[in-house]
């Protein structure tokens, strides 16, 4: 069952019995959603970046900007330029630049939404808002769920999706992998089709994650420790990197394999299994009470058959 925006305000607001039962079988929709776990995508696309080949020239930047119709964040540089700081509710693919205290070491990076493959943005959304494709499996959004809980801005392991605080019907801005684009027939993304040194590039997420090794064995050594940030890094994600700076340095968190929904399911196991055992103990106790309970008022009745006082038990 989907709830619209204003049904969901509606429910969360209490401005009708009917609406608020709605909105609680759609959490509890949710909850078993969660639980299930999100269906991985038959067929995943996704980006391959790599420092080594990345200009810094934001030719990626400003593509991406006018393919999703956004608004050129200039405010840095007084109107002159768009110069986003950091991802921000009109910016969202950015190209930074990573220097080393001394100067020695330099790296530009681009960040965008990671598309994970088991997205907590997603999993978690009570209204189903982000949703993954099934096939493709690129994080959507939509509009006309999303209550503006900002719960996916808080949960995002990569800190990517933001929400428009200067507008009264907010919006939640992330990267969807150009999927209006792709739907319309396009070969690739704005940024893969602007990029001049293919520093990024587009593709089935099994053949990206071929080439990201093919690049790594024919030239070893060149990367950080040898192998792809993206390949398990929270279950894994369908935008690679190849970096020949340490993966943090850049901005890319250190993170387990197991992602966050997979530990909130197993956490989910565990506290239910643990109350599974009071619950066992206190039905077995209740027996125990009420079998006394029982056998306490036959006793009763004995002795006031026999013509004893009640008050005596
Ligand atoms: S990077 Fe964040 S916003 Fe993107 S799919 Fe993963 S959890 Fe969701
Ligand atoms: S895929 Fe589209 S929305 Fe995502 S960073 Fe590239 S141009 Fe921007
Ligand atoms: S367009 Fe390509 S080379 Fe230029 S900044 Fe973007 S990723 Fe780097």
């Amino acid at each position: 069952m989907k709830l619209s925006r204003r049904q969901a305000l509606r429910g969360a607001f209490g401005l009708g019995a009917t609406a608020a039962v709605a909105t609680g079988a759609a959490r509890a929709e949710s909850t078993s959603a969660t639980e299930s776990e999100q269906p991985k995508a038959s067929a995943p696309i996704g980006l391959l970046y790599d420092t080594t080949r990345c200009i810094g020239c934001k030719a990626c930047v400003t593509a991406c900007t006018s393919a999703n119709g956004l608004a050129p964040d200039s405010g840095a540089s007084e109107g002159l330029h768009q110069m986003p700081q950091d991802l921000n509710s009109r910016t969202k693919n950015i190209i930074k630049l990573y220097t080393s205290p001394d100067g020695s070491e330099r790296s530009f990076v681009k960040r965008q939404c990671m598309h994970c493959a088991e997205p907590a943005c997603a999993s978690g959304c009570p209204f189903h808002a982000l949703r993954k494709d099934p096939v493709s499996g690129v994080i959507g959004w939509d509009g006309e769920l999303c209550i503006g809980c900002r719960y996916c801005e808080v949960v995002c392991p990569f800190e990517i999706p933001k929400f428009e605080w200067d507008r009264f019907n907010p919006k939640v801005v992330k990267c969807e992998l150009c999927r209006h684009l792709l739907d319309a027939g396009a070969a690739e993304p704005a940024c893969t089709a602007a990029c001049p040194t293919d520093a990024v590039i587009f593709g089935r997420r099994e053949e990206l994650l071929h080439d990201a090794k093919g690049r790594i064995e024919s030239s070893p050594g060149k990367y950080h420790q040898n192998r792809v940030y993206g390949e398990k890094e929270a279950g894994g994600t369908q935008v690679l990197y190849l970096s020949h700076v340490p993966f943090a340095r850049i901005g890319l968190p250190v993170l387990e394999d197991m992602s966050l929904p997979e530990y909130a399911n197993r956490y989910h196991r565990i506290i239910y299994q643990w109350m599974a055992l009071p619950a066992a103990v206190y039905a077995v106790m209740a027996g125990v009470i009420r079998a006394r309970w029982k056998k306490h008022d036959h006793e009763a009745m004995e002795i006031e058959r026999a013509g004893g006082p009640m008050d005596q038990l």
